[in-house]
């Protein structure tokens, strides 16, 4: 079984093919970085293993199971953009609690206070439940959102270029946390980067993609080695 499958999918947008014919396995677990340039589909594909695009042929399964007709919110995963969208004036306790509030209403304040302060410490903020938004460092509101993105304990992670906003020393120091992150968690990362080398040395497989196609399935050591 894979936590992520996608059989002979395709994506149009109008005339334009997004994604054309692509089969993919993610395991269980696993750090893979979709690579390649700009407009090759890569966001197209996180959009609809997250629910936010449908396939227009083709089946996507989530850990086993074929995703049509289960919307985004019903789904095992969650999605971390670049453009944080936090609520710049409500506290870091606030922000990640809506995160788990939106999905599961029915827990108690004192459940939804709990797991916010575990995933607080697992991304290093217990020491600013307090604090607002807006007087955070970006790196800092990124790991907010990392916060708030893990809060429900998704299976799969989705990560649209969440680091491309940062300027360079900040974005390798959290290449780092992002990979301590992972194997913390042990769930599947997902990481969409146009950056070769943030790719190669992040991940445990790369997924390049050209125009739509994915162009090659491997390991980092195995595309050095080519
Ligand atoms: P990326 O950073 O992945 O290259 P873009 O900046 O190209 O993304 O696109 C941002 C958003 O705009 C995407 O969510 C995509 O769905 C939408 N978009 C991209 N290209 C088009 C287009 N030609 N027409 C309409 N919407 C588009
Ligand atoms: P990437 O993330 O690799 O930059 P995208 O998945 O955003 O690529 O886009 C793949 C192709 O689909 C591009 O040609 C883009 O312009 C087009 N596209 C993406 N979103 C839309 C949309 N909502 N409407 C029309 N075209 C889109």
């Amino acid at each position: 079984e894979f936590d992520v499958e996608f059989r002979a999918v395709t994506k149009l947008y109008g005339n334009v093919t997004a994604v054309s014919d692509i089969d993919l396995k993610l395991e269980r677990g696993a750090f893979v970085a979709l690579l390649g340039p700009s407009g090759c589909g890569k966001t197209t594909c996180l959009r609809m293993i997250g629910g936010f695009e449908q396939p227009t042929s083709g089946e996507l399964l989530i850990g086993g199971a074929p995703m049509q007709g289960v919307p985004a919110y019903r789904r095992p995963v969650n999605m971390v953009f670049q453009q944080y969208a936090l609520f710049p004036h409500f506290d870091v306790e606030t922000n990640v609690a809506y995160g788990l509030r939106q999905i599961r209403p029915k827990l108690s304040d004192t459940e939804v206070m709990r797991r916010v302060g575990e995933v607080l410490e697992q991304v290093h903020l217990e020491k600013f439940r307090k604090r607002r938004i807006h007087e955070m460092s970006g790196g800092q509101q990124q790991r907010v959102a990392l916060a708030r993105a893990i809060v429900n304990k998704p299976r799969v992670l989705l990560l649209d270029e969440p680091l491309a906003a940062l300027d360079k020393k900040l974005r390798t120091a959290m290449q780092m946390e992002l990979q301590n992150l992972h194997r913390d968690l042990g769930i599947t990362f997902l990481l969409v980067t146009h950056d070769q080398e943030e790719a190669l040395s992040m991940s445990d497989r790369v997924c390049v993609m050209n125009a739509g196609k994915i162009v090659q399935f491997a390991s980092p050591q195995e595309i050095y080695d080519n």
